[in-house]
Order: structure tokens, then C-alpha cells, then sequence
């Protein structure tokens, strides 16, 4: 980033310094703490200055020539960091290492001791203001196999302590890691990029930094050691078998977080193993185009997440975010969690009341997260003492509960481990309104301490002996105006109006009142007694804020003693908090629980997409009309199949449709109720939504390559078990090729794939398929026509759609009249040309555009001589000879 500088004669020592610690960190812009500031030189003041908006100055000449500076107090160090953070820099944080009055003693020129403490990058952030609460924010460090076939990844969210495992196959690598959505991906430097579709343009999409590392930094056996030492075991078995893909991502991982947080190793739980055979395997187009977690234009308001969530902390919104984004494989495991929302859906008291639990209980794992890396404040630990506390209330309410099911029951007993003396330890030590920072002290109860108590009294006693003094100095030198103020510079001083400053000036009174400084309108002095009632102020006051900074120390020591159990009831109440909500999703949407079984069934009645029916109500845009969903095997007769093709006029809501399909799949998988009147499902394994025809020009791929390359993924990859959802596949080409993909996409799905899959169309073509093949139905989305108007019905029904109404929806669009009229012509014309015709003689027959002139339209002009020719034909009554001469003839016709 900085180029080197070096240093020569002129350099002072403390520039020598900087350039020595940005010499070891030339990848990060380099905060340099100067007293109150983090300061920015050279090339990073200017890079900062230009990025965050701030003053360029300059300080001192290295080679002769200034130095540019900029800097940023440390107060609001945070919000620059946020800020920098954003646009991609990474920044070493350098703090002074001690006081500089030490460094003092060691000579004038001498200078304080400073190296970098912290490395700030985007997968690496702790501070509650730079994070987002509603989603996990992971380093992850990726490592392919030589041949390229197998993939692991380690991710740690540090603000959390989620630690996560999973080694899959290479093509599912973007879907896992949009599923994860990591902030900052670590690579070998030896990776090559793909190019075209690669994990640049993929990171780039989820808003992730790659980070590269040395390729050595990839290596099992360090990887076994260092997870070893970090979960403090001697051997790995109990957490499964990791394979050598899997070891050489964490060491990688656990080097760079060694490497960014210095000495403060964060928590790290025991890490999650997660295998693709035990979830919904959904890759990343998938996910982008069911907008899960996101919208595709990045925000939340309109994803599934945004619509379904009604969780009250951020730890459950990260836990339901999680859920719907791994959906799972067990039926057993879906029930329980379903057990668990029934429960509290049929009991609304119990619900509510820990519902107002919920709302009082604040990010635990968040603040413990940073007090594991001595970044946490008086308020973390109040954070964990209120954390502790709702713990104890809602096991106490929700344990209340009659015949509580397996999920909930769990919920209790963890949050009954919680250790009751912490919480006493806490609410004893710490005040009611805590600070900030532990440097500010005065977060200690009274009566915590009596060592502390007896400090702060001394301290306070001498700042009422400084009171009394100045009513002794106003009568002993009878200036009744006389103040004792005090400011940084002078420590307490007296002050007199300049008038009454000659007296004490003169003798007797000079002896005892020494001047200190003439103002305008004021004179200053001090005095021995001043001074010393001062000093034992400062001694008093340093000494209890030493005892503070012990205290809590000691206080961060006995919750780390406790984190796992801690770590577990902050998973325990973001767990209920999902369960709490899904309940009240269900009870305020009519959601209903869905039969999970092994079997292929697809058998949703009555099911609505849970987004628009939402997002119609709220702009009173009428009921969202029910539809239901049988994928069944049948006979031959076009009316049941595994496999619908489905035709309707544009905007009839064929999209939507497929989609909620797909979402009530996800979210049955995930353990919530569905929106449908009822739904019985046999467990879907891998779930593809494509729409044809979308744009990925970041990743410089045309609208047809993108279509095409994620059918091809999805012909290869489906299985019986998956569920397809294709939506105008083939449409982004000419109609006749578009025509033959979509046909033969069909039947490769019925034929090899036998997936359960919904496919929309506008190629009615397509409908004549379903009576060559047995298990596949024609579904349509019935209209009504009204004096040339259209009236969307949105019900779904077997049969074919006869029109597009295309033209009707422009005029809705409101293109121009004269537009609407003479699309009308050529589409007469068309049908009723047919194939016969080239469309030059189309353009030949059709009059010029005439806006002012809507024509009616006429009828077909006749066949060409070209055409009368060849059908006159007798081809069985020709000689070889003779079809010779008659091909000549018909070149002819054509010239
Ligand atoms: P096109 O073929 O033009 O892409 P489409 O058939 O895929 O259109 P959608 O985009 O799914 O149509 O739906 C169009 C609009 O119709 C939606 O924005 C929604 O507001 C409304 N809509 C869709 N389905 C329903 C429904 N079941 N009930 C009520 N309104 C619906």
C-alpha cells in the first residue's frame, strides 16, 4: 500500500519508529497513537484523508520534503474504522505501551514505546457498533485439494465464537459460501482465480474480502496442533474425524486470527462439523433468486428472513437466519423443532410472557466476545449480568409449561446450568448505570470493596478540604471573590480579579500565595497546601481506579471461567426466541404445521408465498388468492405428474407461484409452519429455482450464458429426491432455440432426473409434451377477458394456457396507443402466417408503422412463386435427372 520509506539523517526518532512498525505491516493503513489521537502518515495519511473525508496536514520533512499527516481522535476511532473498513482497508491499530512519562525518564529525546496491538479487517470486527446484530460476521478460510475435487472450510465469527467445519464437493462451493455470507475469505496465494464466474465475482456479490496467505499457511498437521491447543484437548476424536481438507482450512484460519489479535486469542466454541449429506444442499443462484436472507438488490425488507421474522434479539434473528439458510435432512429433527413452535402457538400466555422476557435480554455472546479479547467495557459485563438474570426468568416461566416438548425442555436445563453466584458476583459489583470504558472507572458498587470505598472517601474528603479552603483564603486575604478552580494545565489553583491580585502579590501574603499566571482579567496563584491536598487527590483517585481496573479484570476472569455454559444459555435463548416467534408467524399468518415424512410427496394445499401475501395486505392490495401444489405420480392422462408445466398470460403470477413452492420447502425443512390450508412433504435433498433470461454482467456473462450454464448445472445434478423450479428457461435466445432447449430440458428432467419440478413457460409448444410423457401434467393460471381487458384470477388449474396476453399487459404498462394498436396487426399477421413466411416477406406485406393510421389488418398476402413451386411438386414422379433440372428451376425463382 505505502511504499517504503527510508529512514536517513533528518529522521526524527519517533518517524524512525513509525516507519519501522509500517515497515512489518505494509498491507494495512497504520493507525499511529499520538495522545488522544490515532494519527496517519505518508502515502496512509493521504489514502485516509481522501477516503474519510478528512484534513491532509503535514508535520515535520523526511527527506526534505513534509509529511503529509491526518488523524482521528480516539474517541471516534470506531466510526473512521467502520468507515475504512467498508471501502476495503485493512488498518493496524499502534497504541502507546506505556506511559510517557516513563519514556521521559529515559531521556528527552526518548521515545514512547508503541507497537501494533490489533489488526482491524472485515471478518476480524468485535465492536458493537461496527457489526450487524441480525447476521454472523465470519472469517473463513477456504482450501481446495490439488486436483481441485474436494473443498473444506473453517469459519469463525470472533463477535460470537460460532466456529463452523464443513468439506464438500467443489461444485457446491458458492452455495456454501453464500450461505455463510462471509465478511472475509482467506486463500492460498497460490490459488488461480477461474476468471469468468470465479470467487472474486462470487465474493464480490456476498460483499466478502479476499484475503490471500501464504500457501504453507494451509497445513493439517498445524491445523490438528493448533485446534488442539485452542480447545484445550489432547486429541480431536471426539469431535469427529477431520480430514486432512478440513485441518489445513483451520489452520489457516486460527494463523489469522493469531496474527490479527495479537495476544488476545478470541473465544472459540467447539466447532460445528457440518456435512452437505445433513442439509438442504441449495446452491448460490438458488439462494439469490429465492431472496432468502436478502432481496437481490442486497437489502433485507423483502427477503423471506425480512417477512418471517419476528424474533426480538439479534441472537435470534442470527439463529432464524441460520435455519432457513440449512434447511434440514432428518425428519426427526424437523419434528422437534416443530413440536417446539406447536407448543407455543397453542399456548399464547406462556408465549407472550417470555416474549417480554426476550425483549429485556440483550446480545450476550456478542459482549463476551469482546471481553475474550480485551475489547469489552463495564457495560459487556453488565450485559452479561442482565443476560444471566432473564436466563433464570424464562427457565423459571417457560419450565411452567405443562408436557413441554423435547426442544423446549433442553432450553430449561441448559439455562438452569447457569451458575446463580455469577449473577449475585455481578449485581453486587457493578453500579446501576455503567460507562463505557473501564479507563473512566466508577462502575464499582459501593460496598463491593471496603479498600475501594476507603480510597474514593479519601479522595472525596480532599475534595472537600479544597472547598474549605477557599472560604479560609477569602477571609485570610479578605478578597470575598477568591475561587480554587481547576483545570489540566495548573491542577487546582487560586484565582482573584486583577484589582485584588496586587495584595497577595505583596508581603505578608506573598510568602504563602506564590503566582502562577497573569490573564486579561485574572491572576492566579497556588499554594504547599493546595498543592498537596491536590496530590493526595490524585494519588487517591489513581489508586482507586487501579482497584477498579483489577476488579474488573477479575470480574471478566470469572465469567471466562463460565463461558461455555454462558455460551450455551445465549444459544439456548436465541433458540426459544425462534421457537417464540415462529408461533406467533403462525398464529398471526395462519401458517400450518407441515407433514414431514422419507416419501416423494409434494402435496401442498392452499399454500400462499409468504412475502407478497404480506407485502399485499400491506399495501391493501387484495386478497393473495390460495393455490395448491400436488406433484403426485399419475396415469398418462395429463391431469396428475411429478412434473407441471405451467402456461399463463404474463403477470398472472406464474413466478410466484414456482417461488412459494420452493420457500414452503425451505421453510418446512427449517422447522416453521407453512402458509397453506395443509402440506405433506417427503424430505426435498437439493433444491434449484432458476429464471430464465437474468443478467450477470459483473461477472461479464451474457443473459444466455448465465441461463444455460445453471441449467446445465441443474440437469447434471438433480436427483428423484430434489425439487426443481425453472422459470422461462430458453427465452433468452431465438424463439426456436429457446423453444428446443426448454423441450429437451423437459424431458431430460422427466426422463434421467425424475425430479419433483414446476416449470413456467410461454412457449405453449411445450403443453403438446405432457401427453408423451407419463408424469408430467399441464397446470395453467386462469384469466378472464372483459372487454378487451384482462382480469388476473391468480388460480392455479390443470390445462393449457391459450395466449400470452402479452399486448393486453403492455397496455396495462401503459405503452402508447398507436404502440398497442399495431402490435395487434403484426400479431394477427403472425398467427396467421404462420411458419410459412420469412419475416423479410413479413416486413414486405406489413404497411409502414403509420401511428396516426391503426389499420385493420388484411388478409394474408398469397404464397410466393417460390413456395407455389415446391408444393406443385410430384417429388415421387421425378427421375433423378429430372430433379435435377427442377432444383435449377427453383434457383432461378429465387435469383
Ligand atoms: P410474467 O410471465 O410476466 O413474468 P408472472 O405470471 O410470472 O408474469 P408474477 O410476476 O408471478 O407473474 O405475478 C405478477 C403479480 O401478480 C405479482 O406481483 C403479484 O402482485 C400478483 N400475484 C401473483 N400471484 C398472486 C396470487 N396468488 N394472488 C394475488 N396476487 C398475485
Amino acid at each position: 500500500m505505502t511504499t517504503a520509506y527510508k529512514p536517513d539523517k533528518s529522521t526524527t526518532p519517533m518517524m524512525a519508529q513509525f516507519l519501522e512498525i509500517k515497515a512489518a505491516n505494509m498491507d494495512c493503513l497504520l493507525f499511529y497513537r499520538m495522545g488522544d489521537f490515532f494519527e496517519l502518515f505518508l502515502e496512509d495519511a493521504e489514502i485516509a484523508s481522501r477516503a474519510l473525508g478528512i484534513t491532509l496536514t503535514t508535520r515535520g520533512k523526511h527527506m526534505g520534503e513534509p509529511i503529509p499527516m491526518c488523524g482521528v481522535p480516539v474517541k471516534r476511532a470506531d466510526e473512521y474504522l467502520q468507515k475504512l473498513i467498508k471501502a476495503g482497508f485493512r488498518i493496524a491499530v499502534c497504541e502507546q505501551l506505556e506511559d510517557p512519562k516513563e519514556a521521559k525518564k529515559r531521556g528527552h529525546k526518548a521515545v514512547v514505546r508503541r507497537d501494533v496491538v490489533r489488526l482491524v479487517t472485515p471478518g476480524t470486527i468485535t465492536e458493537e457498533n461496527l457489526l450487524d446484530n441480525s447476521r454472523n460476521n465470519f472469517l473463513t478460510a477456504l482450501f481446495e485439494s490439488k486436483k481441485g475435487d474436494e473443498v473444506a472450510l473453517a469459519s469463525l465469527d470472533i463477535s460470537t465464537g460460532d466456529f463452523e467445519i464443513c468439506a464438500f464437493a467443489a461444485n457446491d462451493l458458492a452455495g456454501e459460501l453464500t450461505r455463510l455470507s462471509p465478511r472475509e475469505i482467506l486463500v492460498s496465494d497460490q490459488r488461480r482465480d477461474g476468471g469468468e464466474g470465479g470467487l472474486a465475482g462470487l465474493a464480490e456479490q456476498i460483499g466478502a474480502t479476499l484475503s490471500q496467505q501464504p500457501a504453507i499457511a494451509f497445513n493439517a498437521r498445524t491445523g490438528e496442533a493448533v485446534l488442539k491447543k485452542h480447545l484445550k484437548v489432547e486429541a480431536l476424536d471426539g469431535f469427529g474425524r477431520f480430514s486432512k481438507a478440513e485441518l489445513c482450512a483451520v489452520a489457516a484460519l486460527l494463523r489469522y486470527v493469531e496474527l490479527t489479535q495479537i495476544d488476545h486469542f478470541p473465544v472459540l466454541r467447539a466447532p460445528r462439523r457440518r456435512s452437505l449429506q445433513g442439509v438442504m444442499v441449495i446452491d448460490a443462484a438458488t439462494r439469490v433468486n429465492l431472496e432468502l436472507l436478502s432481496s437481490q438488490k442486497g437489502e433485507r425488507a423483502h427477503s423471506l428472513l425480512g417477512a418471517i421474522d419476528r424474533t426480538l434479539t439479534g441472537a435470534g434473528s442470527r439463529e432464524l437466519a441460520a435455519r432457513l439458510s440449512a434447511p434440514l435432512m432428518d425428519v426427526k429433527e424437523i419434528d422437534r423443532r416443530l413440536d417446539g413452535v406447536g407448543f407455543l402457538r397453542e399456548d399464547d400466555r406462556l408465549r407472550d410472557d417470555l416474549r417480554d422476557h426476550l425483549k429485556a435480554t440483550p446480545d450476550m455472546a456478542r459482549a463476551m466476545a469482546r471481553l475474550s479479547v480485551h475489547r469489552g467495557g463495564p457495560r459487556d459485563l453488565g450485559v452479561v449480568q442482565q443476560g444471566v438474570l432473564q436466563a433464570g426468568r424464562i427457565a423459571e416461566r417457560l419450565a411452567q409449561g405443562l408436557g413441554l416438548p423435547h426442544v423446549l425442555g433442553e432450553i430449561v436445563e441448559c439455562l438452569r446450568a447457569v451458575d446463580e453466584k455469577l449473577l449475585d458476583e455481578l449485581s453486587r459489583a457493578l453500579v446501576d448505570d455503567l460507562p463505557v470504558l473501564a479507563r473512566e472507572g466508577g462502575f464499582v458498587r459501593e460496598n463491593y470493596r471496603p479498600e475501594l470505598d476507603e480510597m474514593r472517601m479519601m479522595r472525596d474528603e480532599s475534595r472537600q478540604i479544597i472547598a474549605a479552603l477557599q472560604g479560609k483564603y477569602a477571609d485570610e486575604t479578605g478578597v470575598k471573590t477568591l475561587k480554587v478552580k481547576h483545570n489540566n494545565v495548573l491542577g487546582y489553583f487560586i484565582e482573584v480579579t486583577a484589582s485584588h491580585a496586587e495584595k497577595l502579590m505583596q508581603p505578608p501574603l506573598s510568602d504563602k500565595y506564590v503566582h502562577r499566571q497573569t490573564l486579561a482579567n485574572a491572576v492566579r496563584f497556588i499554594t504547599d497546601e493546595l498543592a498537596e491536598a491536590e496530590q493526595k487527590i490524585t494519588t487517591a483517585r489513581e489508586r482507586a481506579l487501579a482497584m477498579e481496573l483489577e476488579l474488573f479484570a477479575d470480574l471478566v476472569a470469572q465469567i471466562m471461567a463460565v463461558q461455555q455454559q454462558l455460551g450455551e444459555a445465549a444459544q439456548a435463548l436465541a433458540k426459544l426466541d425462534v421457537y417464540c416467534a415462529l408461533a406467533l408467524l403462525a398464529e398471526e399468518r395462519r401458517h400450518v404445521r407441515p407433514k414431514m415424512d422419507d416419501s416423494l410427496a409434494f402435496d401442498i394445499k392452499g399454500g400462499r408465498h409468504p412475502v407478497v401475501e404480506q407485502a399485499l395486505a400491506k399495501e391493501k392490495g387484495g386478497p393473495f388468492i390460495e393455490n395448491d401444489c400436488v406433484l403426485e405420480e399419475g396415469e398418462a392422462d395429463g391431469q396428475r405428474g411429478r412434473l407441471w408445466v405451467l402456461t399463463g398470460p404474463n403477470m398472472a403470477g406464474k413466478s410466484t407461484f414456482l417461488r412459494q413452492n420452493a420457500l414452503i420447502a425451505v421453510m418446512a425443512q427449517a422447522g416453521c409452519f407453512v402458509p397453506a390450508q395443509k402440506a405433506h412433504m417427503g424430505l426435498v435433498d437439493r433444491l434449484f429455482s432458476r429464471v430464465g433470461a437474468s443478467d450477470d454482467l459483473a461477472r461479464g456473462r451474457s443473459t444466455f450464458m448465465v441461463e444455460m450454464v445453471e441449467t446445465a448445472g441443474i440437469l447434471n445434478q438433480a436427483g428423484e429426491r430434489s425439487l426443481v423450479i425453472l422459470d422461462e428457461i430458453g427465452r433468452g435466445t431465438a424463439t426456436f432455440d429457446g423453444l428446443s432447449i426448454a423441450w429437451a430440458t423437459i424431458e431430460h428432467l422427466h426422463e434421467v432426473n425424475k425430479s419433483r419440478a414446476l416449470f413456467a413457460t410461454h412457449y405453449h409448444e411445450l403443453t403438446a409434451l405432457t401427453a408423451k410423457l407419463e408424469r408430467a401434467a399441464n397446470v395453467t393460471i386462469e384469466v378472464k377477458e372483459w372487454k378487451d381487458e384482462i382480469i388476473f384470477l391468480h388460480k392455479v388449474d390443470y390445462g393449457v394456457a391459450d395466449r400470452s396476453y402479452g399486448i393486453q399487459v403492455a397496455r396495462l404498462a401503459g405503452l402508447p396507443d398507436s404502440v398497442i394498436s399495431r402490435a395487434s396487426e403484426v400479431l394477427t399477421l403472425l398467427e396467421q402466417a404462420e411458419d410459412r413466411k420469412k419475416p423479410t416477406e413479413l416486413v414486405e406485406e406489413l404497411p409502414l408503422f403509420a401511428a396516426s393510421r391503426p389499420q385493420s389488418v388484411k388478409a394474408p398476402a398469397k404464397d410466393s412463386a417460390l413456395e407455389e413451386a415446391l408444393k406443385a411438386l410430384q417429388l415421387d414422379d421425378l427421375t433423378p435427372r429430372q430433379a435435377l433440372d427442377k432444383l435449377y428451376e427453383l434457383r432461378d425463382l429465387v435469383d
